[in-house]
């Protein structure tokens, strides 16, 4: 869970702590991720998510839609050179169980139980 940090998600986490391990430069030239990297997240990227996946250059498997702001089923409303840049990296459904959905769907809005969520 974030907290006085507006670009704590997950994905922004995980990809800051990635790019700061040993093991970026592995996987990584220079800001851009070597092919064949995939962003296994719980819910569907949010649109700061999804753009800096996509600028890295990763695939994105996620586990249960978004809400509204699930970017990957909203990617027609972006710039048209943003949408072309995004497009050369695929954000999809995984495959997970319902149970494993539910669990996602779960934990994406549990937020809302503990007043951090809309009023
Ligand atoms: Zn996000």
């Amino acid at each position: 869970m974030q907290k006085h940090r507006s670009d704590l998600h997950a994905e922004m986490s995980l990809l800051t702590e990635f790019e700061e391990s040993h093991m970026a430069k592995k996987y990584m030239n220079i800001y851009i991720y070597k092919p064949g990297l995939i962003v296994f997240s719980s819910a569907e990227p949010c649109p700061m998510c999804y753009i800096r996946i996509n600028t890295a250059g990763c695939d994105t498997k996620y586990c249960t839609p978004g809400p509204d702001d699930g970017m990957a089923s909203h990617a027609d409303y972006l710039p048209p050179a943003w949408k072309e840049m995004a497009e050369k990296h695929k954000t999809s459904l995984g495959l997970c169980s319902p149970v494993m959905q539910k669990i996602a769907h779960l934990l994406f809005y549990a937020y809302l139980l503990d007043n951090r969520g809309p009023k």
